[in-house]
């Protein structure tokens, strides 16, 4: 099993690449465009085929290496069915199957820090993209986010998964790699509520700024953009 975090400094965020083994299919979630080359070095020294590349929301604080990655590679597009972009190939619903060689991936629709955002399950672990953040959970306060949608899919749907599973968020601002839903069940300061309207109120007093890059990530992951378009 081939599995790789790849950090992006100057969006805190986190990508996966993802394969059974040297010489086989692999997949990618969460791509950052000025991380592609880094990415298709690591595919190359494992001989690894980029077949599919998934981007858990459409992202305020960075433009996706989605389309930069399907150009060069001619992987498949993927997101949530309710995702804006332009560009997808395939748009899963909740509990669809994704697969490549020997690696099965089940689709969460998680909405809440976004209409659209989906976590994955693998296994023992789960990518939550930002519904999910260790010792935290995405903002609510645009692209259609919702708090008590996110109060759903984190209470209903992530937190109902096995205590052991690990969870590989989207970001992290302080370092830290991976949880288990058992660790943000008893410590995530934003869990230790009891009712959607106590989750609400925490997250509709954040005020929060907006992300620096969010007027350009926004459009430009809607319209698909690759680094030639945006350079
Ligand atoms: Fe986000």
């Amino acid at each position: 099993m081939i599995f790789k975090q790849l950090f992006d400094t100057k969006s805190s965020t986190y990508t996966y690449i993802i394969s059974s083994g040297k010489g086989r299919e692999a997949l990618i979630i969460d791509p950052v465009i000025e991380s592609t080359d880094e990415y298709i070095k690591v595919l190359k020294n494992l001989d690894l085929k980029l077949v599919k590349v998934i981007d858990t929301h459409i992202h305020a604080d960075h433009i996706s290496g989605l389309n930069e990655l399907s150009k060069r590679t001619r992987c498949s597009k993927i997101m949530g069915e309710y995702s804006s972009s332009d560009v997808i190939d395939i748009r899963v619903k909740d509990n669809e199957k994704i697969k490549i060689e020997n690696v099965e991936l089940i689709s969460m629709y998680t909405p809440g820090h976004t209409d659209c955002s989906y976590s994955f399950l693998m296994n023992d672990r789960v990518f939550t993209g930002d519904t999910l953040l260790i010792n935290s959970t995405g903002r609510t306060d645009f692209q259609s986010g919702s708090s008590h949608d996110a109060y759903n899919s984190l209470f209903n749907k992530l937190l109902k998964l096995p205590e052991k599973t690990l969870v590989y968020p989207a970001h992290d601002y302080n370092g830290k790699k991976n949880s288990t839903i058992e660790n943000e069940k008893r410590s995530n300061p934003r869990l230790q509520v009891t009712s959607a309207e106590e989750y609400a109120n925490i997250m509709n007093n954040l005020n929060l700024e907006f992300p620096e890059m969010m007027d350009i990530a926004v459009p430009a992951n809607i319209k698909g953009l690759t680094l030639d378009q945006i350079n």
